[in-house]
């Protein structure tokens, strides 16, 4: 029997505290996989290439590589700076050309985007709570609170990926809390991500009981995400994901915050299509992987469709 040569396709899920790196068929058939600690830009991107030099020797080099990069980023292709970690608070990796250099030291065409789209696309697909919708919202509510939004199966581009997380919430009116982030203080991220519960109540949220305070004002804020995005943008559906919607009652609280909120105003969300508006990720941690993995194989079928030219 003759065999074809099969595809090799490679992801990197660039977090702020790790790169998940992956050599796969497909999406669903993962070869090999790493974890590295994110560290200093050189160090942590040389070890990439490790990685991948390593699997190049046992199963051979792939042929794209998606990247879905914490930032912000620089997504528009005209910029200067397309390609580039840009004004991020994380020390060394601000403007970093991480595209450029990781096209150059793997020697292989990188397709990129933001984690947050890079999720947000992988729950698009396979058995993913976004699977056979068109316009959608992934949130992430972590170290940080990030957002892709899906629209016609892309991710939205403006002048910029929107930046979901510095949206600004009416206060909670127990919450005292003055906020951490860097540029604003209290907007959402300031208020609601993981490092905001930690240093409002000075203890790691993971030890916070489900009766404790902090979960009603979690979700509170987390509630009036939902609804500005569902006002702005009436996506079919929302997925929450992140390490801070593990808690336990967290997600059913925000779902009632949520309808305290709406009411009966859009009544589309009350038809069984909709449910459960509110939804966790259907590829639990694998949603980013999936993700970078599609986004390799998406400039790959865009080279065969214009003859050569990437994504
Ligand atoms: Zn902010």
């Amino acid at each position: 029997m003759q065999h074809t040569r099969e595809r090799l396709i490679g992801g990197i899920e660039a977090g702020g505290t790790k790169f998940n790196c992956v050599l796969a068929r497909s999406p669903e058939r993962v070869l090999a996989r790493a974890t590295l600690a994110t560290t200093r830009p050189e160090q942590t991107l040389a070890e990439v290439g490790a990685f991948f030099a390593q699997q190049a020797r046992e199963h051979g080099t792939p042929e794209a590589i998606g990247l879905a990069s914490f930032g912000p980023v620089e997504l528009n292709r005209g910029a200067s700076n397309f390609g580039h970690i840009t004004n991020t608070p994380k020390p060394d990796w601000s403007d970093i050309p991480i595209v450029r250099t990781l096209a150059r030291e793997l020697g292989v065409p990188v397709a990129f985007e933001t984690d947050v789209n890079g999720a947000a696309l992988g729950e698009g697909f396979g058995c993913g709570a976004a699977a056979g919708l068109e316009h959608y919202a992934y949130v992430t509510i972590g170290t940080g609170i990030g957002a892709g939004l899906i629209s016609n199966g892309r991710p939205i581009q403006g002048f910029s990926h929107p930046e979901v997380g510095h949206m600004r919430v009416p206060r909670h009116p127990d919450d005292q809390f003055s906020g951490r982030c860097p540029f604003h203080g209290d907007c959402l991220e300031g208020l609601a991500c993981g490092p905001a519960l930690a240093d409002r109540w000075s203890v790691d949220p993971g030890g916070l009981p489900a009766d404790h305070p902090a979960w009603a004002i979690e979700a509170h804020y987390l509630a009036a995400l939902c609804w500005n995005l569902t006002c702005l943008f009436a996506p079919q559906r929302i997925i929450l994901g992140g390490g801070v919607m593990q808690a336990d009652g967290l997600l059913d609280r925000v779902r009632a915050d949520f309808e305290a909120l709406s009411g009966d105003y859009f009544q589309a969300l009350e038809s069984a299509a909709a449910h459960p508006y509110l939804a966790r990720p259907g590829h639990g941690g694998r949603s980013g992987e999936i993700g970078a993995l599609l986004l390799a194989e998406r400039l790959l079928a865009n080279k065969r469709e214009h003859g050569g030219q990437g994504q």
